[in-house]
């Protein structure tokens, strides 16, 4: 058990690290300072990887049981201290207690799922004469950056597949949320060696630092498609492997034959889980014209009966703030631009910007034109726009017409139409009648620029291995 309540300190080398200054960071609920992070210097980030580096032979060469063990480990560590971590979560993120346990507690599963993979040789050809196998060797050091949305699992969703995998870690979470990874590395120490995994905290030029290193060999990078493209351009030198996580513009298309009623409350949190700030949140509600009136209407009185935005802390919370000052701006801008170009709104649109948090309302946009701002872009923010669709061809395209590709999700009684709906939709991730359904053994990733490669099950295990192939002349060096 550790204190999660103060002490945020940087994990270098298994050592709890502070540094020459510190950066803070805020409760976004109440705009208040509640903790003050390392900011880490160069030399503190060169010892980390070098740390990393140093750890990698002795882990890489670790047997694989200690080391699904000791991920597995991880996982109930975690679950032990579930309640201070959500507490913690929610302090820093903003997200009330149902999204926190989800979070905290799916971190624990994960780590525990994950912990059970392995990637045994390949035997492809094995008779008199030779032997030719393919094994999954461990990549080396990943550097592991992270948002902050999901703070924590998507933390987890690195670290665990590499140290499986036999890699060690360098991880750097979001400047605006690192408290609960800072706290878990340093949980984590407890059970592993030094080195294995680094925890370091500052701005955004330690991603800049890491993705240029040549001693990191791996990038396990979740974020926006613009910081991704800059990640990836910058592991171009050294011909670094990464794994890009990245933005996404997901449609959900509501066929005709839904009732509205029963259908708005999960259309509803397919659009505003975690305040909407949530690369899988749809954000474009393409509803049939024949009953686009019932479900924006079914929608509206749901948000209006159903929903209350606030204090993540407070038990009778369903939506918090928007996470940090930069982000609320943006979010802002998403208003002003429904406003200056004359869309309507179903529900909200009024930012009280005197409120003590970042808080927005949900806002339902009443069918703006498709090129808007608000269906084009991702503004990670409560705002939906709902849209009209006739002919199905054409809401497919409109589906697809975008840069991202993330996920898609299809809503309907017509189980072919939604299944023949569903084949057509470029996107890693489509769900039929149901969203966000992850599993540590289900492939997640996203089509498009949307991102590149993916995370969970096999697939995502092997992103942290090169593949080696190695023949075998049974015959010796001497026989012709
Ligand atoms: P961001 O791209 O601003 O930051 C992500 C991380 O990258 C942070 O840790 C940041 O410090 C770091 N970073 C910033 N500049 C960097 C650089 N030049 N080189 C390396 N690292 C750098 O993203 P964000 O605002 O924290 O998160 C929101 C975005 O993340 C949204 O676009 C969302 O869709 C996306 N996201 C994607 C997934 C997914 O799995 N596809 C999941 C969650 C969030």
């Amino acid at each position: 058990m550790i204190d999660t309540n103060s002490n945020y300190l940087m994990t270098i080398n298994g050592q709890a690290t502070a540094s020459t200054s510190t950066k803070p960071v805020y409760n976004p609920a109440t705009k208040q300072v509640i903790a003050e992070v390392p900011d880490c210097t160069n030399e503190q980030f060169e010892a980390a990887v070098a740390s990393s580096r140093n750890a990698f032979s002795s882990w890489s060469a670790t047997p694989i049981e200690e080391r699904q063990a000791i991920v597995a480990r991880l996982g109930d560590m975690l679950e032990e201290q579930a309640g201070e971590f959500m507490a913690l979560l929610t302090r820093e993120q903003g997200k009330p207690a149902a999204g926190a346990e989800w979070e905290v507690y799916g971190s624990a599963a994960w780590l525990k799922a994950i912990a059970t993979q392995s990637l045994p040789e390949e035997v492809i050809e094995d008779n008199d004469e030779r032997k030719v196998i393919t094994r999954y060797t461990p990549l080396g050091v990943v550097g592991a950056i992270v948002p902050w949305n999901f703070p924590l699992l998507l933390a987890v969703w690195k670290i665990a597949p590499a140290l499986v995998a036999g890699c060690t870690v360098v991880l750097k979470p979001s400047p605006y949320t690192p408290l609960c990874d800072l706290k878990f590395v340093e949980l984590a120490q407890q059970i592993l060696p030094p080195g294995v995994l680094n925890c370091i905290s500052g701005g955004d030029d330690l991603g800049r630092w890491m993705t240029a290193h040549p001693d990191i060999n791996k990038i396990a990078f979740t974020g926006s498609t613009e910081t991704g493209r800059h990640v990836m351009s910058s592991a171009g030198e050294h011909v670094k492997r990464v794994t890009l996580e990245l933005g996404g513009n997901d449609p959900a298309i509501v066929l005709p034959d839904v009732d509205a009623k029963a259908v708005a409350p999960k259309l509803f949190w397919a659009a505003f889980q975690n305040n909407a700030q949530f690369c899988n949140a749809t954000k474009r509600l393409y509803i049939h014209e024949s009953v686009y009136d019932e479900v924006r209407d079914a929608l509206v009185e749901f948000i209006n009966t159903e929903v209350k935005v606030g204090n993540g802390a407070k038990e009778d919370t369903d939506l918090g703030p928007i996470q940090n000052s930069m982000q609320y701006e943006k979010v802002q801008m998403y208003f002003a631009d429904c406003k200056n170009n004359g869309h309507k709104f179903a529900v909200g649109g009024e930012i009280d910007t005197s409120a003590e948090g970042w808080f927005v309302p949900v806002t339902l946009v009443d069918n703006p034109a498709e090129d808007s701002r608000i269906v084009r872009e991702e503004p990670f923010g409560p705002i939906l726009p709902l849209l009209k669709w006739s002919d199905e061809a054409d809401v497919i395209a409109r589906a697809n017409d975008t840069i991202y590709g993330l996920g898609a999700s299809v809503w309907g009684e017509d189980l072919d139409a939604v299944q023949r709906i569903g084949s057509q939709i470029e996107a890693g991730t489509v769900w039929l009648n149901e969203v966000h359904q992850y599993s540590p053994f289900q492939a997640f990733g996203g089509h498009k620029q949307s991102g590149l490669g993916c995370e969970n099950s096999l697939h995502g295990l092997m992103e942290y291995t090169n593949w080696q192939t190695i023949t075998l002349n049974k015959k010796g060096a001497n026989q012709s």
